[in-house]
């Protein structure tokens, strides 16, 4: 499945250490990554022992660094993961129902060599590939990236109205 570039699906993050977190919390989502080692106290994002400051958020306060990202967070980037590939894979559905309808088309009613079931076949399956990609990672694809991302964000603000309110 291809990865939709961060920002290119014409949605702006309000939080652009948000935006640069997703892969990195994708990578823990999908275990590729452990969650264990030194993280940002206020955004989770990963702190080398030679940085002075975080590469994420930017902030120079690392002196309450948590030693495994908080199920509650990742929770909110599985959000925008779950949702956009939601729309991928309904998308591709569609896509693959629309070459069927082709397909059946063609076979009942296409004249000539339309008609033949070869041509047909191959309609249905170079045409639901193509259909497939089409209304999956490139339309579908890119909603699901907006709606994911919006709600991504809507959760994070509301996390962090919850923390500030505890100070
Ligand atoms: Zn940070």
């Amino acid at each position: 499945m291809d990865r939709i570039e961060e920002g290119k699906a014409g949605y702006t993050s309000p939080f652009p250490y948000v935006e640069k977190l997703q892969s990195k919390m994708d990578e823990i989502l999908s275990r590729q990554v452990p969650n264990n080692g030194s993280f940002c106290s206020f955004c989770f994002g990963r702190i080398n022992v030679t940085e002075n400051q975080c590469q994420f958020c930017e902030t120079t306060d690392l002196s309450n660094q948590v030693s495994a990202v908080p199920k509650e967070i990742l929770m909110i980037y599985q959000v925008k993961r779950r949702t956009e590939s939601i729309w991928v894979y309904t998308g591709a559905l569609l896509g693959l129902m629309l070459a069927a309808g082709l397909f059946l088309i063609l076979v009942l009613w296409g004249p000539g060599f339309l008609g033949h079931p070869g041509f047909a076949f191959l309609v249905l399956i170079g045409g639901g590939y193509l259909l497939a990609q089409l209304c999956g990672p490139l339309i579908c694809g890119q909603m699901g990236y907006r709606k994911g991302a919006a709600k991504r964000d809507a959760l994070w603000t509301t996390y962090l109205e919850k923390t500030e309110s505890k100070d």
